[in-house]
């Protein structure tokens, strides 16, 4: 029997995590190095050299005295929680195969549910914008997909009530396999949206395999190649081998999202779809999956709590 790949791959366990990061130290030992990969530099003036205030985790240059905080300018700014509750939450849900949820981190942490739910955004945000760096390429599958709505009664498919529309797209190797998928809210399949999204999750010259939905024909404004092929619609439209994976990977993030979270909120829906893909994306990497992340997390911008509530729908 051929051992699947993705299941069996050693990963990375709760017990070497502790060994490595379960003391403050190690995790700010970690921070600082992901940070300063070549050595401490002042933000102000350049300089090299430092002296660490370690009560307040800081770092005092020796030229002009500006002292920085190891996590002001990053995902992590102004936190007041241990580093270490930081570091578990990330392997927890890095490491998940379908998700964690705020609840679920709250007991697994032993941190407040607010706290929870705010950490869990923060780390889908570096996702999120990790990925939104990377545009997909080689031969992409691409379908428009829908969120919610069907248990409303509104009328099924295209153009429905109560539906987040979101782009699906699956770019695959030669063999046909799936390599990286990406998933966007968008704020209706229209020529002008798929062009913005065509633009900066698409690498130019890149080919592009979707039905006859008009909207599609905007990638090639984004210097892809566009083949369009016309399903005719209904339910065998689905089975095309044309669209395969990516209706395979709508269906999957839905499982994954319902099946762990009790309800989302719309608003946040891109977040979500952008965790999916993170770990989709990463799923033969689960053994550097916590250093990656960090390397990100420094260099993401912070996300005070009045920005993450704030309405996001189409990020
Ligand atoms: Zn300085």
């Amino acid at each position: 029997m051929v051992k699947n790949q993705v299941q069996f791959q050693t990963g990375y366990s709760l017990f070497e995590l502790f060994q490595n990061y379960g003391t403050e130290e190690q995790c700010q030992q970690a921070l600082f190095k992901w940070r300063w990969p070549m050595g401490f530099r002042c933000p102000e003036c350049g300089c090299k050299k430092y002296c660490r205030i370690k009560t307040r985790n800081l770092y005092q240059c020796n030229q002009c005295r500006q002292q920085t905080s190891l996590i002001s300018g990053t995902i992590f700014e102004q936190t007041k929680l241990p580093l270490t509750k930081w570091f578990l939450a990330i392997h927890l849900i890095t490491q998940a195969k379908t998700g964690v949820s705020a609840l679920s981190l709250m007991r697994q942490i032993g941190v407040s549910y607010n706290t929870a739910w705010s950490m869990k955004q923060k780390i889908m945000q570096v996702m999120k914008e990790r990925d939104d760096s990377k545009p997909l390429t080689g031969v992409i599958q691409l379908d428009d997909a829908y969120w919610g709505g069907e248990r409303r009664g509104g009328k099924r498919g295209r153009g429905s009530a109560n539906k987040v529309p979101f782009v699906a797209a699956v770019s695959l190797n030669q063999a046909g396999h799936p390599v990286a998928i990406d998933m966007h809210v968008v704020k209706g399949f229209r020529l002008n949206e798929i062009s913005k999204w065509a633009k900066h999750h698409l690498q130019p010259k890149s080919t592009v395999i979707s039905d006859g939905l008009p909207c599609f024909s905007a990638v090639k404004e984004a210097d892809c190649y566009h083949l369009s092929i016309v399903t005719g619609g209904g339910p065998e439209s689905v089975s095309k081998e044309e669209f395969t994976w990516v209706n395979t990977m709508i269906g999957n993030v839905k499982n994954a999202i319902t099946g762990t979270y009790h309800a989302i909120s719309l608003k946040h829906l891109p977040r979500y779809l952008a965790e999916f893909c993170y770990r989709h994306n990463r799923r033969f990497q689960l053994e550097d999956m916590l250093p990656r992340f960090g390397y990100v997390a420094v260099r993401t911008p912070p996300m005070p709590r009045r920005l993450l509530n704030m309405a996001e729908a189409y990020g």
